[in-house]
């Protein structure tokens, strides 16, 4: 692999005196699609808290670009190019659908994604583009999130459980969409509950057990078994 765009070097992550990843090592190359999965509580969504800025860590633990972004606040880690499409959407809910996707782009950065780019993407946002954001269903916000994320004009993006409590036709749409978004040198990381559909779209996968890496690989070098194994910790 040349030079990643991000690696984590030993990463761990607490909570107070709760530890929840423990030396977590991982490499993502530009370019590249990764699918991180695991039961409810391995920590996850501390992944991409500590990746984007959420949570602080020291600051060699995450390198983005070839440099140490583990000490930064969330602000500078967006700046510096790294978009998170958070679990639960986070949506201003007194700000319409124009309003909450005009937030991402007050980072600054150049790049394919404007309004109308993501208007391209989800026509039904342009639709509804003056109502208030929480007047759209859970999928419609969801896509809200995933284009707010990309007005930024990220080099990476992470979408933290992308599909969670949304109906099939729109998880299908969003996942139709995920294509146009990588295709143009976009990087993602995708925490995914439904690993068939994770899998799908990802080149090597991680799967995380109780804060560590219990397996990873390339998608079509892992059998079932291995992750299930994996996934649940059995032998
Ligand atoms: P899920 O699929 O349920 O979202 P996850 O894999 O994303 O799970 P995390 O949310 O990262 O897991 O949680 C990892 C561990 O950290 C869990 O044991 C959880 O209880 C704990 N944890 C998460 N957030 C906090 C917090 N704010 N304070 C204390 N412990 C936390």
């Amino acid at each position: 692999m040349s030079e990643p765009l991000l690696k984590l070097n030993g990463l761990d992550a607490h909570y107070g005196d709760f530890q929840a990843l423990f030396g977590v090592d991982l490499e993502l190359a530009k370019g590249e699609v990764i699918a991180i999965i695991g039961a409810n509580g391995a920590g996850k969504t501390t992944l991409m808290r500590s990746i984007s800025g959420l949570l602080r860590n020291a600051a060699q633990q995450v390198q983005f670009n070839g440099h140490p972004i583990g000490a930064l606040r969330a602000d500078q880690v967006a700046y510096a190019g790294i978009a998170l499409v958070p679990e639960g959407r986070q949506l201003f809910p007194s700000l319409s659908v124009e309003e909450n996707l005009r937030l991402g782009s007050t980072v600054g950065r150049a790049g394919p994604w404007s309004l109308d780019a993501v208007y391209d993407l989800f026509p039904i946002l342009k639709e509804r583009r003056n109502q208030p954001s929480t007047s759209l269903s859970g999928g419609q916000q969801q896509m809200v999130a995933i284009g707010r994320a990309l007005m930024s004009n990220p080099d990476l993006i992470l979408f933290d459980e992308i599909s969670l409590g949304l109906a099939p036709v729109i998880i299908k749409s969003i996942y139709e969409a995920l294509p146009n978004i990588i295709s143009g040198g976009m990087t993602a990381m995708i925490v995914e509950q439904d690993i068939t559909k994770a899998l799908a779209v990802s080149s090597r996968v991680y799967c995380l057990q109780e804060g560590r890496v219990s397996l990873t690989g390339r998608v079509e070098d892992i059998t079932r078994d291995q992750i299930t194994a994996a996934y649940f910790g059995v032998d």
